[in-house]
């Protein structure tokens, strides 16, 4: 008997997700297409938010620089409580920047292996079969066969989860 598939809500939503994107792009070349577009938006907003944390910190860095060592006068006191508190920050945004330069690494490097993939073109016959199974293994959800199924399939009482 085959093992059944974790029904979570993330897994759920998960299915749910991966269904839509063969039912919504069927062909090797569309499947292609998402991909990439996938992957370099990715980079791209990721790289942007590592680049405005970058200038942020330069901000911050050469204003602290031109303030030079606080100096001892009354009401500093209030001064240093503050950068004591932003200084717990500058941490998680260091380690922020740290973790999304690794991932724009791997980003990279799928992005030097996906070119090979995105090379390849199929004969019309095959996106035609491209389409056939697509429309197997991620039916739309909203046909009236599909709708029948699901009713027949929740009437059915104590179905193993
Ligand atoms: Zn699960």
């Amino acid at each position: 008997m085959p093992e059944e598939p974790c029904q979570c809500p993330d897994c759920q939503r998960f299915y749910r997700e991966h269904d839509r994107l063969i039912r919504e792009n069927p062909t090797l070349r569309q499947q292609q297409e998402l991909n990439w577009a996938a992957l370099q938006s990715f980079r791209t907003l990721a790289g942007r938010v590592m680049e405005e944390l970058q200038k942020q910190q330069e901000a911050s860095e050469s204003a602290a620089n031109a303030t030079g060592p606080a100096p001892s006068v009354p009401g500093a006191g209030a001064v240093a409580d503050q950068a004591g508190e932003q200084a717990g920050e500058p941490d998680a945004v260091q380690q922020a920047m740290a973790d999304l330069e690794n991932i724009n690494a791997h980003l990279f490097s799928i992005e030097a292996l996906m070119e090979r993939i995105f090379d390849v073109r199929v004969p019309e016959e095959v996106e035609q079969k491209f389409r056939e199974v697509a429309g197997e293994l991620a039916p739309d959800p909203l046909n009236a066969d599909r709708l029948r199924l699901n009713r027949l399939l929740h009437q059915t009482p104590d179905l193993p989860g």
